[in-house]
């Protein structure tokens, strides 16, 4: 059965599909940088930040976390040239509104005790304030073996009720 939202993907794809140029990318991002944000849905990338099919890696999880992010950090950097990263976290994050407690409980009442047991060591790296996670996020990626020194890293916020983003760090 096809749901309304794969319907929707089929659709929009074909039009989309039907006047696509840009075949022949090369893999590697072609300005060597990458962008870690968070996968809320009111964030654009590509038109927020300025990213150009072919230009970037964009790698998202919820809150933007760097830990979380690090997989595909060394991958970006290792196997794919990146070199610079740029860490975007914003206003009116999720990540703002619950404790791991909480997270852990919910988990637990939803899913059962097999659930609760599966995922009972799992940091779900919620944070309390914004500015300071993102002057964590980026203190941890210096100081991170994974990450060269020559790797140029920038912090910043994203207002999801404006579009403008600013430096933190
Ligand atoms: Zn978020």
């Amino acid at each position: 059965m096809t749901s309304p939202i794969q319907k929707n993907l089929v659709e929009k794809n074909a039009g989309y599909a039907s006047h696509f140029t840009k075949g022949d990318l090369a893999l590697p991002p072609a300005k060597h940088y990458l962008i870690l944000t968070c996968m809320d849905a009111r964030i654009d990338p590509a038109a927020a930040f300025g990213i150009d099919l072919g230009d970037a890696h964009v790698i998202r999880n919820a809150g933007a976390s760097a830990r979380d992010g690090q997989r595909s950090i060394i991958i970006s950097e290792q196997l794919l040239g990146t070199k610079e990263i740029i860490l975007i976290k914003h206003t009116g994050c999720g990540m703002l509104t619950f404790s791991n407690e909480d997270a852990h409980g919910l988990v637990k009442k939803n899913l059962g005790p097999s659930a609760a047991v599966e995922i009972a060591t799992l940091d779900f790296l919620p944070f309390s304030n914004l500015e300071d996670a993102v002057r964590e996020d980026i203190a941890y990626l210096r100081k991170s073996a994974t990450v060269p020194e020559d790797v140029v890293i920038s912090g910043w916020i994203y207002e999801v009720e404006t579009g403008k983003v600013r430096q933190v760090v």
